[in-house]
């Protein structure tokens, strides 16, 4: 959870900076990509509050309509029921949820109004998520933003370093933003799911096949991906996400195997989390470039731990000699390249992620 919340305040902080920069992690604008016919995806404008929202993947069969993840704003979701009615007079009967994070399900609720009888598919643990969840996020919401006020009154922020002039005009639009989606969310609280499977589901949506399948444990301990074998299409959920993966959560070394198992579907098309969907050949580079990071992360985590012991008290310690073994400068480069923004952004999420949850993951041995 903790560093779920990092892309919140990293795009919250890049917000003001999109105008004049352009960082890939980020998304600024709602796009639609088509993969076949009657198969498309749609990616969404991080939301006022700066926070992410999900891809959505639309998958329209003779007699009903499959969509992948609903997203996080309510008013998003909206966009693409309308934008699923231009393209189909047919009725969204499923909508999968990949994982429970809030940026793929709270637009949920805004579908389940709109199509009755709807199911909403996830894991049994997706599920369980969603619905424990849902309620302390909505109550929590506003203490989130009154930790900004709060830094932006005193200048110093909850690490105890001082508020930077250039962090501080980001913090304001993003606590500008929250007005809106807190009214959002008061109209429509969500959607938990109604129909769910350990492994695997197939779905005939009239002359298409798709299939919903936990591969494993990764980004959640929960997540699913809707797989088209015929189109050749993985939608991925976070378990990809372009270019920096969101490694912050989950179960990292599961999640290496689970890729490797995504991988060998071998599909034309990547659909990730966030970001533009890849080709094959892109995605299967991105996919092992991922798991290559994970696996590298993990091994040294482990060699400290065994040096070092994992004592939650000793993080800092650990984390100091997983810091010598493992080139993050190199695995940030192959990630983001020369892009400031991006590479602001690895270091903050997918790194800071990966050192925390892989020490988490020693904890029980
Ligand atoms: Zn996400």
């Amino acid at each position: 959870m903790k560093f779920f919340l990092r892309p919140l305040l990293f795009a919250a902080a890049s917000l003001v900076a999109a105008a004049t920069l352009r960082a890939d992690y980020r998304t600024t604008e709602r796009s639609v990509t088509q993969l076949a016919e009657g198969v498309h995806v749609i990616r969404h404008p991080d939301a006022p509050d700066g926070f992410p929202q999900g891809n959505t993947t639309v998958v329209i069969g003779n007699e009903s309509v499959l969509v992948v993840d609903s997203c996080y704003l309510p008013s998003a979701a909206r966009e693409d029921i309308a934008q699923i009615r231009q393209w189909t007079g047919k009725p969204v009967r499923y909508l999968v949820n990949t994982h429970w994070h809030y940026d793929h399900q709270l637009g949920n609720g805004a579908y389940a109004d709109e199509f009755p009888g709807l199911a909403i598919i996830a894991h049994a643990e997706t599920r369980d998520q969603i619905r424990g969840m849902n309620p302390g996020w909505f109550e929590r919401y506003p203490e989130t933003f009154a930790r900004i006020q709060k830094t932006l009154d005193t200048g110093i922020r909850s690490n105890g370093q001082p508020l930077t002039a250039e962090l501080r005009p980001r913090l304001e639009q993003a606590l500008a933003g929250r007005k809106s989606v807190q009214e959002e969310f008061i109209a429509r609280p969500g959607r938990v799911p109604n129909v769910t499977l350990d492994r695997e589901m197939t779905i005939d949506l009239g002359g298409r096949i798709v299939r919903v399948l936990h591969l494993g444990r990764g980004n959640t301990a929960g997540d699913v991906v809707v797989h088209l074998p015929v189109e050749g299409i993985v939608a991925a959920g976070d378990l990809i996400d372009t270019p920096v993966p969101y490694i912050g959560s989950g179960y990292l070394r599961d999640q290496a195997d689970t890729l490797q198992a995504m991988a060998r579907l071998e599909p034309k098309w990547f659909v990730p989390g966030h970001g533009d969907v890849l080709s094959a050949e892109k995605g299967q580079a991105h996919v092992q470039l991922t798991r290559d990071y994970l696996l590298d992360v993990t091994a040294k985590m482990k060699a400290a731990v065994h040096k070092l012991g994992n004592n939650p008290a000793d993080f800092e310690k650990v984390k100091a000699e997983v810091l010598k073994t493992v080139d993050f400068d190199a695995w940030r480069q192959k990630f983001v390249g020369d892009n400031k923004d991006d590479q602001a952004y690895f270091d903050g999420f997918p790194k800071e992620g990966a050192l925390t949850v892989s020490f988490a993951e020693t904890w029980p041995q």
